[in-house]
């Protein structure tokens, strides 16, 4: 595609202006990288950079999203367990496995208050 004959003092970068247009950058060579001159705009290294900051970026809010999911995740089990316990305890005369059951959700939500700083007392 790119048949056109490029000038070696201006930076190598390319672009498509239309199906048949394509122009050189036309900024001046001031980096020397893989064998051809760039403007700091255009250099592969530059570049590269960008792509790379952008990714750290992309995984910094991917990282807050799920750090955020996990916390409502947290609070949702919580809320869970205590609603089962409190429908337990109004059970009039609970048996021993629904006791050990009020007690296990008991735990799990102790657990979950633990895991996110909420304190029972
Ligand atoms: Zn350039």
């Amino acid at each position: 595609m790119n048949m056109m004959k490029l000038d070696p003092a201006r930076c190598s970068e390319t672009g498509c202006f239309g199906e048949y247009h394509v122009r050189q950058c036309s900024k001046k060579a001031v980096i020397q990288e893989n064998g051809r001159g760039w403007c700091k705009a255009h250099s592969p290294s530059h570049i590269k950079a960008v792509d790379e900051a952008r990714k750290a970026r992309w995984k910094r809010d991917e990282d807050v999203q799920n750090a955020h999911s996990a916390i409502r995740k947290a609070k949702h089990a919580v809320v869970t367990a205590a609603e089962a316990y409190v429908a337990m305890a109004g059970i009039g005369n609970p048996n021993d496995a629904q006791l050990r059951e009020a007690v296990r959700l008991l735990g799990v939500a102790e657990a979950k208050a633990k895991e996110l700083g909420i304190a029972l007392t």
